[in-house]
């Protein structure tokens, strides 16, 4: 016991953070927890900064600094590499590096057309490691870097019409252990954060089509309810802050307890 004050559980004040896929869903609700705590905040967008409404009226009702908008694909290497420099050029102190970019297309495994399969290792997985390989030379020249990737409960459980997903999401959850390995001596914890059923334009659609299935989402957690992206934006900013310095290499599921077991026995 040293005594000392204990680490808080909010992410710093005044540092940068880049978030991919930080104008919809969990990623949106993720930037703007930083942008709340005073954070610089750069969201990557594949349509740029133009029809963000959503985006806009939050953080209008919110009163919060708008995040700064960049046009990008995840895919896109070179488009990575050139915003990196102008984070670089412009001196932004880039301590959390946030991954939520994510495709999902659900189909039998034996129907799941070529493209479909190539787009979401490209988004999913190539692009998560891209995220954090082009970015890790800026955050890495901070004591205390956090990289943090939204995997999914898929990454833990199986279940039909999403085998490549779930390949994607398993393949990231190595990958974070792999580089909670490499970049830890430098201060850096690397995680992931696997969310159960959570309610997003991602899933929308599907629960509105499939009621029955937003039902059994519902009956297969043990809290009794779908997730929202505040549950899932509590988890980051927790790993982001000082106070989860001694976490690293975990994918942590945030999944009202889908994945912890069920009540068939
Ligand atoms: P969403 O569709 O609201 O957000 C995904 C974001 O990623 C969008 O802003 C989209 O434009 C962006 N994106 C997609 N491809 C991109 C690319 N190539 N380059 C840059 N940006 C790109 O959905 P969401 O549910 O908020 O998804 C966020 C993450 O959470 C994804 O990785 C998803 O796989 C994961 N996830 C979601 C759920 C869920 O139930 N919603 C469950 C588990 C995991």
């Amino acid at each position: 016991m040293t005594g000392s004050i204990p680490a808080s559980p909010l992410p710093p004040a005044n540092d940068a953070v880049l978030v991919t896929g930080g104008t919809s869903g969990i990623g949106l609700a993720v930037a703007l927890r930083f942008a709340a705590q005073s954070s610089a905040v750069f969201v990557l967008s594949r349509r740029g900064d133009s029809g963000l409404d959503d985006l806009d009226r939050q953080v209008s009702e919110r009163g919060l600094t708008r995040p700064t908008v960049l046009q990008g694909d995840v895919a896109d290497r070179d488009r990575l590499l050139a915003i990196a420099g102008e984070l670089a050029r412009d001196g932004v102190p880039l301590r959390s590096v946030i991954a939520c970019a994510g495709t999902n297309v659900r189909q039998p495994a034996l129907e799941v057309a070529d493209d479909a399969v190539r787009r979401m290792i490209d988004v999913n997985l190539y692009g998560v490691f891209q995220t954090f390989q082009v970015f890790a030379p800026l955050a890495l020249a901070r004591p205390d870097s956090r990289f943090i990737a939204i995997s999914s409960f898929n990454a833990l459980h199986g279940t039909k019409l999403r085998a490549v997903y779930s390949a994607t999401k398993a393949g990231v959850s190595g990958m974070i252990r792999a580089l909670a390995v490499e970049w830890g001596p430098e201060g850096a914890t690397v995680n992931a954060v696997a969310p159960g059923v959570i309610d997003t334009p991602l899933t929308r659609t599907y629960l509105e089509t499939h009621p029955e299935r937003a039902d059994a989402a519902v009956d297969h957690s043990s809290v009794g309810r779908l997730g929202t992206v505040e549950d899932v934006a509590d988890a980051v900013t927790y790993l982001a802050s000082p106070g989860a310095s001694f976490i690293t290499g975990q994918t942590i599921a945030v999944d009202g307890g889908l994945t912890s077991g069920s009540s068939w026995w």
